[in-house]
């Protein structure tokens, strides 16, 4: 066989084929994997003499030109087929060729149906799940006041998945933790048992694939894939909205998994009864389980996770340090993160510790934006105004009729809650009122609020809104 080695550029083929063909296509048919080379040919096992035609087929030539390409001979494909293994204890009982350490029954006899997760049952090192992030587990998730009931229930769930609390939803804003504590589960579920099929994916790229694979009439195959799982894990189902398709697609997977007891975990940035645009049963089956929200941290969870990120940094920030930040931040864990980042980045750059001085410093700017964020005042009159179909002006103005009065006073008690403003600043702000006016409309609210249970989830939408809509102007 010689010394050739062209390992390095068939793993270069497979990265330019998954890009050029899309990660559904590419999952689907290149379930191949490279053995060795010999000077003109690459050996590639294949699971099934099926697959290897099939490849042949549709992607030899477009293979062999990639590695023309790259590396400017011409290199032939040949195939050894390699039975998938379903269960490591037999492996020594098969009498398979050992090939690199991994034992694999060798030849073609039908002793084993082909599995797409062969990698996964080789006794060798544990491979990384290609959808999980290997940080986001539960060791890394510091629990908090915020998240204290989610955090839980993740844990439950990872160990019993499919069992109770089916889909399990976690909802709130960003950078609050959805993300992490859903491929906690994963990470969880997978590192117990990696024959566990685990998905992970944004509902766009569910989008995207399903539109894919209607394009490609594939549709089958997206179908058995997202069927076939055992734990589905979806991120940002609110991009679902007004994705008809999608939503009738993710229904029907939906059904097949619960009625299998496949557990399935969501996020969203809101409440699910918030969705619009959403098929009601759909609807009805995001609501079906648990849905938790995520809410943002206090100071000494704040404080908590800044120093769980310090330990795990190797970076030497001080105690006062890490409480100034989470002093000065306290929109979400994300950009708690992003000022510990900078932080770090310029300690290291000028090779310096960091000190109280160094920190309020370079966090100047961070500081100040956080406090006020984008929101203002005007950010907040506008949506709210349009949410009660009133103009601006009037919301701002000296008018006191009822419908006009009690949407202004929703706005001054929303820039009571999220900005910074005082009441003084608050009135002049609302047309030039006294401070004791803003003062009373935050009572009034206060107390529908306790009347009122629509009145909280109609603020919190609102207060998202104004939020979206600061980001964007
Ligand atoms: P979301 O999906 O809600 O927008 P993410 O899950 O992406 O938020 O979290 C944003 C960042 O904050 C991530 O880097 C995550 O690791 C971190 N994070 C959030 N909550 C916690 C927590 N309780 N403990 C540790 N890190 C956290
Ligand atoms: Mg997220």
């Amino acid at each position: 066989m010689g010394s050739w080695n062209y390992s390095v550029f068939w793993n270069e083929a497979m990265s330019l084929a998954r890009e050029e063909l899309g990660e559904h296509e590419f999952t689907m048919w290149f379930n191949i994997e490279y053995d060795s080379s010999s000077e003109n040919s690459i050996l590639v096992r294949a699971p099934s003499s099926f697959y290897r035609d099939q490849l042949i087929k549709k992607y030899q030539k477009f293979l062999e030109g990639k590695l023309f390409e790259l590396t400017g001979k011409h290199l032939g494909l040949e195939f050894l087929i390699v039975k998938p293994v379903a269960e490591p204890s037999t492996q020594s009982s098969t009498g398979g060729t050992a090939r690199h350490g991994q034992d694999a029954a060798a030849g073609e006899g039908p002793r084993h149906a082909p599995s797409r997760t062969k990698r996964e049952d080789a006794p060798r090192e544990k491979a990384k799940h290609p959808q999980l992030r290997v940080d986001y587990t539960f060791e890394n998730f510091v629990i908090g006041d915020n998240n204290g009931f989610a955090s839980n229930a993740a844990l439950a769930i990872s160990k019993n998945p499919g069992t109770s609390y089916n889909p399990f939803l976690i909802y709130g804003g960003v950078g609050l933790g959805k993300t992490h504590l859903m491929q906690s589960i994963g990470n969880r579920v997978w590192a117990e048992n990696s024959k566990v099929k685990v998905i992970c994916i944004t509902a766009e790229e569910f989008t995207n694939e399903f539109i894919q694979s209607i394009h490609d009439k594939t549709t089958q195959g997206f179908k058995n894939k997202y069927r076939y799982v055992d734990v589905l894990l979806i991120d940002d189902i609110h991009f679902l909205q007004n994705k008809l398709g999608s939503q009738e697609e993710l229904f029907h997977t939906f059904n097949a998994l619960y009625d299998g007891n496949k557990q399935m975990v969501f996020t969203c940035d809101r409440p699910v009864s918030e969705l619009k645009n959403l098929s009601d049963r759909l609807r009805s089956r995001f609501e079906r389980g648990l849905n938790v929200d995520l809410q943002p941290p206090n100071f000494e969870t704040r404080c908590a996770i800044l120093k769980k990120k310090v330990e795990a940094s190797r970076v030497h920030v001080q105690d006062e340090v890490v409480e100034i930040i989470a002093k000065n931040i306290s929109t979400n864990v994300r950009d708690l993160e992003a000022a510990l980042t900078k932080l770090a980045a310029y300690a290291e750059l000028v090779h310096k510790d960091i000190t109280l001085e160094i920190a309020q410093n370079q966090l100047k700017d961070v500081f100040s934006q956080s406090k006020h964020g984008n929101v203002t005042i005007d950010n907040i009159l506008r949506v709210v105004a349009d949410h009660y179909k009133l103009s601006y002006s009037d919301l701002k103005g000296k008018k006191r009729t009822k419908n006009i009065a009690f949407p202004r006073q929703i706005a001054m008690y929303i820039a009571r809650e999220i900005t910074e403003y005082s009441t003084t600043e608050l009135g002049f702000e609302f047309g030039g009122r006294d401070h004791t006016t803003v003062m009373h409309a935050c009572q009034k609210i206060e107390e529908r609020l306790k009347l009122d249970p629509n009145l909280e989830s109609t603020i919190q939408s609102l207060v998202r809104s104004i939020k979206d809509y600061s980001a964007k102007v």
